[in-house]
């Protein structure tokens, strides 16, 4: 009796180990016609905020942020595009200015069916002596991109960490896929700002949102395999 329930057991299992190896193979296969067209590139939106007669903060020098932005998102688009697996896009390449009303930013990641959307930011405050970086975000699917790139630009700035934040901005709020708000520093603090026009402190700045793209993308992958074995 006792080795009847044991060959019970077993029998039950050799069926549930066959049925998971017929299961997995059909699924792979069903997903792999996707994988081709849409899954092997890792779809990355830069979003320079600002723009047009919408010139965001106003630095210590005079300068505008929505050129700051411009030209950082620049430099990160040209690291990225050398990397094998992404495909960037911009919300803007240009002064162009683009209405809040029309939500076109998230609008435009939406349909692109993006992976990622960072969205880069100069910050601003009436206290000159303020200074930090900060990373906001609204989706908790947002979250892990938002700790990762905070870490990474804060190691490339040195500014103060002001940490990750969850805050109402729509950009961060209507996309659908998980994105976040780089506030890289104080565009306000004159010894901030002076660095963050440079040429050289921008490709610093670059080259670390670059690499935490790269790590949330490793960790999103690591995630995609999980979701498919469960
Ligand atoms: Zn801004």
């Amino acid at each position: 009796m006792k080795n009847n329930k044991l060959y019970i057991v077993l029998l039950l299992f050799l069926i549930l180990l066959l049925a998971v190896c017929i299961i997995i193979p059909i699924n792979h296969k069903g997903n792999q016609h996707k994988d081709e067209n849409s899954n092997t590139t890792f779809k990355v939106v830069i979003d320079p905020g600002h723009g047009g007669k919408d010139n965001g903060a106003t630095g210590a020098s005079g300068k505008y942020e929505k050129n700051f932005t411009l030209s950082l998102s620049k430099k990160v688009k040209k690291r990225l595009e050398q990397e094998p697996g992404i495909q960037v896009f911009m919300t803007r390449t240009d002064d162009s200015f683009i209405s809040q009303e029309s939500r076109y930013r998230p609008k435009y990641a939406n349909k692109l069916n993006a992976d990622i959307y960072v969205s880069i930011h100069g910050n601003t405050f009436s206290n000159p002596d303020v200074s930090g970086t900060e990373t906001f975000y609204y989706h908790n699917n947002s979250r892990l991109l938002a700790n990762i790139l905070q870490k990474h630009v804060v190691d490339a700035t040195g500014f103060n960490d002001r940490g990750t934040k969850m805050k109402n901005l729509f950009v961060v709020k209507d996309t659908e896929m998980p994105s976040a708000l780089i506030e890289v520093g104080y565009l306000t603090n004159p010894r901030d700002e002076s660095k963050m026009l440079t040429d050289d402190f921008q490709n610093r700045i670059a080259a670390s949102i670059v690499e935490g793209i790269k790590e949330y993308q490793g960790e999103s992958a690591k995630n995609g395999i999980l979701d498919w074995i469960f």
